[in-house]
């Protein structure tokens, strides 16, 4: 079966910094897989990369088949990111920003429509359609952003630290639309400083340190295999 992301020899390099040094990796379909590491780990770079927003130096990468650089087009269209910044219109209604988004992509507006109040509803926050961002709450803003990845009814989901900072009820809460999401066929990529987020959530685990993977495991793998060493330095 052909992967959800198949990555060979992938690094990138910031002058001096080795961000990724040579990364071989593949997610399988349909998989909820995590990707783990401490601060400055080349996660975000990473993730950057197959969602074409930094250039690779070197190496391959192709999420279902499409090359992230030369595909970029086809790869944009199956991917969803929540990334950790609110980079949106804050100042625009979010069915709006939806719609938007969505019209970007190539889907004509009455289906955008729908398709945001089906977004909305799914996270939860369909009775704030009308309300701009930046009138959000926090928590509300998290699950707008998952909504917004959603717009395109992507085959890969890719989550940036979708929980960092947020109470334990909203972290279920987002768990449980997440899982929803998985069962129902999206491959879900997700970083993590969590390890008990990836043990409750991740088929398979990947560690990166310093621009290199170091293990791919299952989580309770990884524990027994005594990385605790790694995942100590994740808890912080
Ligand atoms: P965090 O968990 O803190 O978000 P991360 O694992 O996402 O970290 P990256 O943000 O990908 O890590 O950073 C990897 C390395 O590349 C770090 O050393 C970082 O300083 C460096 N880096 C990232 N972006 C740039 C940039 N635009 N210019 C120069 N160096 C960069």
């Amino acid at each position: 079966m052909e992967s959800a992301i198949e990555i060979r020899d992938l690094t990138k390099s910031y002058g001096e910094v080795h961000a990724l040094d040579g990364i071989d990796l593949d997610v399988p379909q349909g998989s909820f897989f995590g990707l783990l590491g401490p601060n400055g780990a080349g996660k975000t770079t990473f993730i950057n990369i197959l969602v074409g927003l930094v250039r690779k130096s070197g190496g391959d990468a192709r999420v279902f088949g499409y090359d992230v650089e030369d595909d970029y087009r086809e790869a944009r269209d199956v991917i969803g990111l929540a990334p950790q910044e609110h980079n949106v219109d804050r100042f625009f209604p979010i069915h709006e920003i939806l719609v938007h988004k969505a019209g970007y992509h190539g889907i004509p507006e009455s289906e955008a429509k729908a398709r945001a109040d089906e977004v909305l509803k799914r996270v939860g926050i369909y009775d704030k359609r009308d309300t701009r961002f930046d009138w959000l709450s926090g928590g509300m803003k998290r699950r707008f952003m998952l909504a917004r990845a959603l717009i395109t009814d992507p085959d890969l989901l890719i989550l940036d630290e979708p929980t960092a900072g947020v109470d334990v009820q909203l972290r279920h809460e987002l768990w449980e639309t997440i899982i929803d999401l998985n069962e129902r066929g999206t491959t879900i990529l997700l970083t993590t400083h969590y390890i008990e987020e990836a043990e409750r959530l991740c088929d398979e685990v990947a560690i990166l340190d310093s621009g290199r993977i170091l293990e791919v495991a299952s989580p309770d793998e990884l524990m027994d295999r005594g990385t605790d060493d790694i995942v100590i330095q994740l808890r912080d």
